[in-house]
């Protein structure tokens, strides 16, 4: 009989029906490493999101899953007899990431000619690798099965799977063609305002536009999100960046890469396709007076940028080094594992002509510029594309990649963390390490501050306090993204 556990999930609050994750039987227990009421975290150093230069030998003090206090040096504070102390001498702790372009789904392994381009719910993989990778908060960035997403979200919140803080994002908002049959096609500006209105009523937290909604559906569904105090997004194709940031957005996913406002066939509303412009756009100065007005506008209008280099990067020819995708082998369906080498060699194979080698120099070049002239950029991972880019250890490259962009590790970090935490109105609870937040830690051997590609030496993921263990997170699901 399911009715009786049915009724129950209808009449309990996400927090009453919250379970000690480290309860007998608990179905979190077998990935918990450290509970306590209380925890200290003794001779660690700390990054703490803001961008302030990493500090030696830090003590942070967690009390029911909160920061109760962090300082240098080891005091003489008093502490309950049954307090847990952990030295960490040697590693590093940093804010759990709050990662804003986290999808729950992953491209299925390549059907053949003829079927369809699909992606498929990651529902039991992407939220325990999130976790495992160290990000503790995720906005979703659209959604292609959004009463998944919320069955998921509700079930991370009652303690039931383990799984970072969800975001909702609610369906992609595209108008026609959509880009692929799991898509909803907008058949105007009542049906974008109809949509967000649902969604929003349903729990959805934010909207993301997508490459071919029109000018005049892409100002009705803002305007009724910010009627609902839900922000916009958009990965968008048909509408350039300037326009976008004239209707309202809030932010714009990938960054310029993406802005199709420079090319030279650009129609008013029409989407040209991605190739042509980007070939335009390899040959652009980034410093020239058109890319500089943009970034200009955008941090007039207070328009946000989603960072996400790691995706880009899988479109450049022999990268990331392979060494990077072995970490992700053993927890891809092998079909899927196979779609990704065949694409990535058939991209390797057509190096000469490649213009993403320039693209993603571009890209961090404008990333830079957008924030020395104090524009906020945040990060995600977009597992999608071809495949290889992994939830969690996406995030963690990405954070590798901005540093390549030139941003020094504390940068990457604050960009990765409090960035997000402040789109999202969370930066109160979340985004860096201080007194009064959420104990959301990401705990790695060695220093990123030195060494960044430390961050994927992750040693114990805390979310509200509860400390998870990264590799029985990841070998619960080996082998199962891209199935399920
Ligand atoms: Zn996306």
């Amino acid at each position: 009989m399911r009715t009786g556990a049915a009724l129950a999930g209808l009449l309990c609050g996400t927090m009453a029906c919250a379970q000690n994750p480290a309860a007998k039987n608990a179905p979190l227990a077998p990935f918990v490493k450290v509970k306590a009421d209380t925890i200290v975290l003794e001779h660690v150093r700390v990054i703490d999101g803001t961008g302030a230069p990493a500090k030696e030998d830090q003590r942070i003090v967690i009390e029911n899953g909160k920061i109760a206090n962090v300082f240098g040096g080891m005091g003489n504070q008093l502490f309950p007899a049954n307090t847990e102390h952990i030295d960490l001498t040697g590693k590093t702790v940093f804010p759990g990431l709050v990662g804003m372009h986290e999808h729950l789904f992953y491209p299925l392994p390549d059907g053949g000619s003829g079927l369809l381009p699909l992606y498929g719910e990651m529902a039991d993989s992407a939220p325990r690798l999130y976790l495992a990778g160290g990000v503790t908060a995720a906005r979703t960035a659209g959604s292609l099965e959004p009463y998944t997403d919320i069955s998921v979200k509700q079930a991370i919140d009652e303690g039931k799977i383990p799984g970072p803080k969800l975001f909702l994002t609610g369906p992609y908002l595209e108008g026609a063609p959509a880009i692929g049959p799991q898509l909803h096609t907008l058949t105007g500006p009542d049906d974008a305002a109809r949509t967000v209105d649902y969604w929003s009523a349903e729990g959805m937290t934010s909207f993301k536009a997508y490459m071919h909604i029109t000018p005049e559906e892409l100002k009705a569904a803002i305007d009724h999100a910010h009627e609902h105090s839900i922000k916009v997004t958009g990965h968008l194709c048909s509408v350039g960046f300037k326009e976008a940031a004239s209707l309202g957005i809030d932010n714009l996913e990938h960054g310029l890469v993406v802005d199709t406002e420079f090319y030279s066939q650009k129609k008013e509303g029409a989407c040209p396709g991605q190739h042509p412009p980007q070939a335009e756009l390899a040959k652009l100065d980034v410093e020239g007076p058109e890319i500089q007005g943009t970034i200009r506008d955008l941090i007039a209008h207070h328009v946000a940028v989603t960072s996400t280099l790691a995706i880009f990067e899988s479109f450049v020819p022999n990268r990331p080094p392979m060494n990077e995708e072995m970490r992700v082998r053993s927890s891809l369906l092998p079909d899927a594992w196979g779609s990704y080498v065949t694409t990535r060699a058939s991209i390797a194979e057509h190096a000469a002509d490649a213009t993403w080698t320039t693209l993603l120099k571009t890209e961090m070049q404008f990333e830079r510029d957008f924030v020395k002239q104090g524009g906020l950029l945040m990060a995600g991972c977009d597992p999608t594309g071809y495949g290889g880019v992994l939830p969690g250890f996406g995030d963690q490259r990405n954070l590798e990649l901005l540093v390549e962009a030139g941003f020094t590790p504390e940068e990457a970090i604050h960009i990765a963390t409090e960035n997000g935490a402040q789109w999202l109105g969370e930066d109160s609870r979340i985004g860096t390490i201080a007194m009064g937040k959420a104990a959301d830690l990401v705990v790695v051997d060695g220093n990123p501050a030195a060494h960044i590609a430390d961050v994927e030496k992750v040693d114990t993921v805390f979310k509200d306090g509860v400390g998870y263990d990264p590799q029985k997170l990841i070998e619960s699901v080996h082998g199962l993204v891209g199935l399920r």
